[in-house]
């Protein structure tokens, strides 16, 4: 087992922590704050150790100067001061060489928090491609290296990797709770357990339907993932979106010859068209008109999953049945999350999956929300994430009585 914080002697100490406060943001403004709140438990702990708090996080892709503007971690410097009372002070140069000197002058409980560590990314990507000085240069201002940013531990980047080679390293609070909660979904599900897979592209989750497969019951299909298999069984979908790669549809059917009892698919559909805005129609799957695009999962289909999912005792959902976006075409994830609430425990991953449980107002109705995005699904596809792969294992000595 990796190393935990609880396990680490932190007592008076300088900690450098990784979280990840990539939140959505427009005009300045915090639309979703989860992963901001998350860190909280951690920065609450290391405050009680006494400790001095350094904060890395990245924000967004800066790829010129001039976007340093727009993804500058101010916003959140000011919303996290609003949350909690340590002082906290915003270093606008994650480099600066004052640094030292600045730590040392810290009080116990006091915050620095960096700015956007992929600025670094401008000169020579010192960031995204793990450079050894800046990573040992962080490493340097502190004693102990805090991982707590799962939404960032598939990135092999200095602040996620690096640091934890110079400097005893372990997991944060939140961190934990989400590599527990997604472990006990692939390893001890308690069955029957379905997993729901819609969306859009099917290259994206392809590893994912592969991983999880052998370990449910059912897979329940939509979108765009439901309408690649519907492709490579040659129905017809007119314009809507599937996979044109042949190697995706051979393993496809692959897929389907092997899992016929766990595998639905879609009976019909609401569909829009390639010509006109206002079109919305009810479609059987078999009667879909050429210019017609698939936009949500029909009344039957929905009847049919309802079956399968009432069945079930725990339920893992990554994508949306629709595209959720345009109400239009919502009913069809709003239904299923209305079943949802009714399963013992319900686990959502992805990103758009998430916003769509939160904006159609389901945000307290599931068992776990993972906020890792592209983590988390390749955390469930592989098991293992390259920045927690390098915290060190705990070793704990046992004494035995002889
Ligand atoms: P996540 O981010 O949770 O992994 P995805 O990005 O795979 O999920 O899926 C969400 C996206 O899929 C949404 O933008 C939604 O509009 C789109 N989508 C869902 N169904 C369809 C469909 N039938 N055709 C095209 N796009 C779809
Ligand atoms: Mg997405």
């Amino acid at each position: 087992m990796k190393k935990k914080l609880q396990n680490m002697d932190v007592q008076d100490k300088k900690v450098i922590v990784r979280f990840d406060y990539n939140v959505p943001l427009q005009n300045g403004k915090i639309l979703d704050d989860s992963k901001i709140k998350s860190s909280l438990e951690t920065i609450d702990y290391l405050t009680n150790q006494n400790c001095k708090i350094i904060i890395l996080s990245h924000f967004g892709k800066p790829k010129k100067e001039t976007d340093k503007d727009k993804l500058t971690l101010k916003p959140i410097y000011e919303h996290l001061k609003s949350l909690i009372k340590n002082n906290i002070t915003f270093i606008d140069n994650p480099l600066d060489i004052n640094l030292p000197n600045i730590v040392e002058q810290m009080n116990p409980g006091d915050i620095l928090l960096l700015e956007n560590t992929r600025f670094l990314d401008l000169k020579d990507k010192l960031e995204s491609n793990n450079d050894a000085q800046v990573a040992s240069f962080w490493a340097s201002l502190a004693d102990v290296f805090v991982l707590d940013a799962f939404a960032s531990s598939h990135r092999d980047h200095a602040s996620t990797v690096g640091i934890s080679k110079y400097i005893p390293s372990c997991l944060g609070l939140s961190i934990q709770k989400e590599i527990e909660t997604l472990s006990n979904l692939i390893n001890n599900p308690v069955h029957p357990f379905t997993v729901i897979m819609g969306g859009a592209k099917i290259e994206d989750k392809l590893d994912l339907i592969e991983a999880l497969l052998p370990k449910c019951d059912y897979l329940l299909l939509a979108g765009g993932i439901a309408n690649s298999f519907l492709k490579t069984l040659k129905f017809d979908i007119g314009s809507s979106l599937a996979t044109n790669n042949k190697k995706t549809m051979e393993k496809l059917k692959n897929i389907m010859l092997n899992n016929r009892e766990k595998l639905m698919l879609p009976l019909d559909a609401i569909v829009s068209n390639t010509y006109d805005e206002e079109y919305v129609k009810y479609r059987k799957i078999n009667e879909i008109d050429i210019n017609e695009i698939i936009c949500d999962i029909g009344v039957k289909t929905i009847e049919k999953y309802k079956i399968a999912i009432m069945n079930s005792n725990t339920v893992f959902l990554n994508g949306t049945m629709g595209l959720y976006e345009d109400y239009r075409f919502s009913n069809g994830t709003k239904e299923i999350f209305d079943l949802l609430k009714q399963v013992d425990t319900v686990v959502v991953g992805g990103g758009d999956s998430v916003s769509a449980v939160n904006n159609l107002g389901y945000a307290n109705s599931f068992t776990y929300l993972s906020t890792g995005g592209g983590a988390t699904l390749e955390f469930l596809a592989k098991g293992h994430l390259v920045a927690i792969d390098n915290i060190a294992e705990d070793v704990q000595i046992e004494v035995l009585d002889v």
